[in-house]
């Protein structure tokens, strides 16, 4: 069992209004990678023009297979270093590797630690050892009990600055890419005082037609954020062209669900 001292209510942790200021249940949105500068400023011209704060984007990306997009990697932190500049956005990006921990403190808002690296302590130990904000997500494949103890890796270097990040696991329905585990959301609402954000993009996958409906499930659930993937033409985009939102698409998902938002 994770020791419920550490995590326990009684436990202060920040909540997202605490590290940014911004008001929650927030947004955070992006692109699932940085391809170039002409496609991260069109997204993130959007992003402002909607009054979201926090842009995600990876440039590091773990994917599956060798032979697809591996992101720019260090090529591409001039991008993120403009963006930030140009609007002020706040960047949420992924650290895969414990050698790269110094690269996410320098050029980004918040180090992401991905699905497939929620089990890499070192990695853990790593980012709970600086005091940067860290948007954890869960193992596909982990139980809640593993994500919190994962969670504890971090504070017991003493970090708190976590938002736990639901991202859907694997189960054996496939009509969604991993099953949002509203259960285990309500359990950390319930027993820890730790911020909790819903990737909905890597957990409905190309079912972009329910995302509206879950968006309001979530909200309504008590997330302290959602996170969602955008480009300015997912067609073309060199990793998860089919769950991304087009830049319209994000303009309607946020006019239906704006009164149920805090987009400050
Ligand atoms: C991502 O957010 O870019 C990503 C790869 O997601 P996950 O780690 O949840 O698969
Ligand atoms: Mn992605």
């Amino acid at each position: 069992m994770y020791n419920d001292k550490l995590l326990s209510k009684t436990q202060e942790f920040p909540c997202i209004k605490d590290m940014f200021g911004i008001n929650t249940p927030c947004v955070i949105a992006g692109p699932c990678a940085f391809e170039n500068y002409e496609q991260a400023d069109m997204i993130a011209q959007n992003l402002v023009r909607n009054r979201i704060n926090l842009m995600r984007g990876g440039l590091f990306k773990p994917r599956t297979s060798q032979y697809n997009f591996q992101g720019l990697g260090h090529d591409g932190l001039e991008i993120i270093n403009c963006i930030r500049k140009k609007y002020g956005l706040r960047i949420v990006t992924e650290i895969l590797d414990v050698r790269d921990v110094e690269i996410g403190l320098t050029h980004s808002d918040v180090i992401q630690i991905g699905s497939r690296n929620m089990f890499n302590t070192p990695l853990l130990k790593e980012v709970g050892r600086t005091q940067h904000p860290v948007l954890l997500k869960r193992g596909m494949m982990a139980t809640l009990t593993e994500f919190m103890f994962a969670v504890e890796y971090i504070i017991n270097e003493g970090n708190k600055n976590i938002i736990m990040c639901e991202r859907g696991v694997r189960t054996f329905e496939n009509s969604v890419r991993n099953l949002i585990d509203i259960s285990s959301i309500a359990i950390i609402k319930q027993e820890t005082s730790l911020p909790v954000i819903v990737d909905l993009s890597h957990s409905l996958g190309n079912r972009k037609d329910i995302l509206q409906p879950i968006a309001k499930a979530m909200v309504a659930l008590g997330v302290d954020g959602l996170m969602v993937e955008v480009h300015n033409n997912p067609k073309e985009a060199l990793s998860d062209s089919e769950q991304q939102l087009s830049l319209k698409e994000f303009d309607i998902f946020l006019s239906s669900t704006e009164k149920l938002l805090n987009i400050t």
